[in-house]
């Protein structure tokens, strides 16, 4: 302790010239840290060691305290250093140099005893080691407890760096008390070769952040160019492999199998119904929808299939090997039932059905693009056929340009009169009477002949063509209503709608003017609906629904059964009549589950007060049946396919008990069993 006061020696030097110009230079080094990179890390150099070590060489450790703590604290306050890292900073430097002056004191090192010789360097050797060694450790400690560090670990990793850098700086320290000793103005020139360490610390750390800077912008550019080539071959909405990928990997899948002699399958499915859905519950859900659709398929999948989308709602996969037609078709009945399962949109679950296209390399083509062409052809007679999924033949080609033809020929029909309405009756089952007819769309086509509703429906009713052809079924069906009145014959008309004229808010008003212009009632038309648009986006269609009722019009629910069919929707519907899918009913007396569902629709409807009808009777034995189950109207081949309205004329006419008058409300049958068939074209 007592080596220790003395060797802090006193303040007297304070005054002298030589102590000014080392507390300043020692205040520069301070105030001027030399930055550099280590370890991906910036750390500091601060060169005030130099000048801290000379001062106590010099004055002793009481002056150096003070210039060291001086310059310390100023400099820590002019770099915003936190108060604890000040005072930390100033407590660590006192007592380092406290240490290094008491070690020298120890050693018999007088500061400014006369000049620094050769005997003096073991001395100033171990006072510098113990400047160092107690400046390290005890920065050390503090850091590593404020990182909370084991400090072993933190004293050893910095130990070889600091030794090198503190090294050099306390060796400077003798030089700069030898100079100082012969002439001060030599002095500065010291800090020449700080300065030199100063500046090349100072680029070669501009160069690494120069470097760091390419290297960050570089590595910005691949991300970019991934996102780029990304972006090029997926699809942005689903994140699936687009046309592009799914092009490319269809062709590699090709030449893999022209090596192994393999089976590649191309399938393009389309969600039937989907435009619809798009339409009624906007674009945004429609997204949400289609978004789901790839995690679903990737579950029936193989890791080696490519799921891709094409755009809009067409989907395609590639199966780079299946042993045949029959497994793909396998594939597709899964696909199918996969996407069968309700998906949950915003408030709604939504029942979409696919129809799946394939087309098989070798036996339909080695070209990507013939392939995708007639799994495309395939898919659409899927779809209107109902098959669900198809794999292509020959014959499906006449499709697809057909298919365009004949929606860009349409127009002219309307305008050029090639369509007609053909009528359908539908008897009571009680009485045998028909009150009402439903007028079906036939279009008598230049060249191709009759054309059923099925082939350009569907179609239509993606576009604005709905519309006009809308307005002519009503139209054509209350003039032949008002003919038949003019007759004598009282008929009620059913017409068809399509789920997108519920969506238009005109429809009513439109309809209002078509029954006045015939001068008809309303209760003579009867529209009938599907579910579908109900159950996607209830309240634009049911806005339309009741001004329809309010106008006096009959509502029927078409094809029921097949949709969405649920009660808590059925309630709220202002409809009179519900008809139970043909595909139900042709088939009940073979069927179980759909006898099932024909007689539970029955005891609905009875249950909801509804009129129900049973569509698609092909025969007696049916007839039968329904009537026993107490359905109220039936509607099928077996009573009459749906003819010209001249053909209904006659049958009319002719029909047993008729004789009376052509009312039938006036002329109940005694007779329960229907009128005899039409002569005419049956469609069976
Ligand atoms: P839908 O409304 O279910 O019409 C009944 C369909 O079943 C008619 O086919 C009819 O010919 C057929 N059909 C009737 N009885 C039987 C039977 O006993 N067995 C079988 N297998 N089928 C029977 P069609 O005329 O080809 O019409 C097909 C669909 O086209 C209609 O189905 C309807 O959805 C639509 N459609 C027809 N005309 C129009 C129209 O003017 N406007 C709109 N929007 N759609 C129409
Ligand atoms: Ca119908
Ligand atoms: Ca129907």
């Amino acid at each position: 302790m007592a080596a220790v006061v003395v060797s802090l020696g006193n303040l007297s030097g304070a005054g002298s010239v030589r102590f000014i110009l080392l507390a300043v230079l020692l205040f520069v080094c301070e105030l001027l840290p030399i930055t550099i990179r280590r370890k991906g890390e910036q750390d500091e150099i601060i060169a005030s060691t130099t000048f801290a070590y000379a001062i106590v060489l010099t004055f002793g450790g009481a002056l150096a305290v003070v210039a060291q703590l001086g310059a310390s604290i100023v400099a820590d306050v002019v770099h915003r250093k936190p108060p604890w890292k000040v005072a930390f900073n100033a407590a660590q430097y006192t007592i380092s140099i406290t240490i290094c002056a008491g070690e020298l004191a120890f050693l018999g090192l007088t500061p400014g005893a006369g000049r620094l010789t050769g005997e003096h360097m073991p001395a100033m050797l171990l006072g510098a080691m113990a400047f160092f060694v107690s400046n390290v450790v005890i920065t050390g400690v503090g850091l590593a407890l404020a990182q909370n560090e084991p400090i072993v670990r933190y004293l050893a990793r910095d130990l070889a760096f600091q030794a090198v850098t503190d090294g050099i700086l306390l060796a400077l320290a003798p030089v700069v008390v030898v100079v100082a000793d012969q002439t001060l103005w030599l002095v500065p020139a010291l800090v020449l070769p700080l300065a030199g360490v100063y500046r090349s610390a100072r680029i070669s750390l501009e160069n690494l952040q120069l470097v760091e800077k390419l290297e960050d912008s570089l590595s910005n550019l691949t991300e970019l160019n991934r996102q780029n080539e990304h972006m090029a071959l997926h699809d942005g909405l689903t994140g699936l492999p687009n046309r592009i990928l799914f092009r490319d990997r269809v062709h590699q899948a090709v030449l893999r199998a022209k090596r192994s002699d393999g089976i590649v399958a191309v399938m393009l499915i389309d969600l039937d119904r989907f435009k619809e859905i798009n339409d009624t519950l906007g674009h945004h859900n429609g997204d949400i929808l289609l978004q789901q659709v790839g995690p679903r398929l990737r579950h029936v999948l193989r890791e080696s299939d490519t799921i891709a989308r094409l755009g809009g709602d067409e989907f395609a996969l590639l199966l780079p090997e299946v042993s045949g037609a029959t497994e793909a078709r396998d594939i597709a009945g899964r696909i199918r039932r996969t996407l069968e399962n309700p998906f949950p949109v915003g408030e709604v679950t939504l029942d979409v059905e696919a129809s799946v296209g394939i087309a098989l390399y070798p036996v339909h083509g080695s070209d990507v693009d013939v392939m995708l062409q007639r799994a495309d052809q395939a898919m659409y007679v899927a779809k209107s056929n109902r098959e669900g999924s198809r794999v292509y033949a020959p014959r499906d080609d006449q499709y697809d340009p057909a298919r365009l033809a004949l929606l860009g020929q349409l127009r002219r029909a309307i305008d050029e009169g090639q369509l007609t309405m053909h009528f359908q009756p539908k008897a009571d089952l009680r009485t045998g009477n028909v009150q009402s007819v439903e007028a079906l769309m036939r279009w008598l086509h230049p060249q191709r002949g009759l054309v059923l509703p099925r082939e350009f429906i569907p179609f239509a009713e993606h576009t604005t063509l709905i519309r006009p052809l809308t307005h002519y079924a009503v139209s054509a069906a209350l003039a032949q209503v008002r003919a038949w009145r003019d007759a004598g014959i009282h008929l009620r008309v059913a017409v068809n709608l399509s789920v997108r004229n519920l969506l238009d808010a005109g429809l009513p008003a439109e309809i209002a003017m078509l029954l006045r212009h015939w001068q008809l009632p309303a209760d003579v038309l009867e529209l009938e609906i599907t579910e579908s648009v109900l159950m996607a986006e209830p309240t634009r269609a049911l806005r339309v629904l009741a001004e329809l009722n309010e106008l006096g019009v009959g509502l029927s629910l078409d094809d029921f059964g097949t949709g969405y069919s649920s009660l808590a929707y059925l309630r709220q519907l202002p409809v009179d009549e519900i008809k139970i899918d043909r595909s139900f009913v042709t088939n009940m007396l073979r069927e179980p589950s759909d006898a099932k569902i024909v007689r539970s629709t029955i005891d609905l409807a009875r249950n909801l007060g509804l009129r129900v009808v049973a569509e698609g009777v092909e025969d007696e034995a049916t007839w039968e049946r329904l009537t026993a189950l107490e359905c109220d109207v039936a509607q099928g081949f077996y009573l009459s396919p749906p003819i010209h309205p001249t053909d209904l004329t006659r049958w009319w006419v002719d029909r047993p008990g008729a004789a009376e008058g052509h009312d039938l409300n006036d002329s109940p049958s005694d007779d329960p069993k229907p009128p005899l068939h039409v002569a005419g074209p049956r469609r069976r």
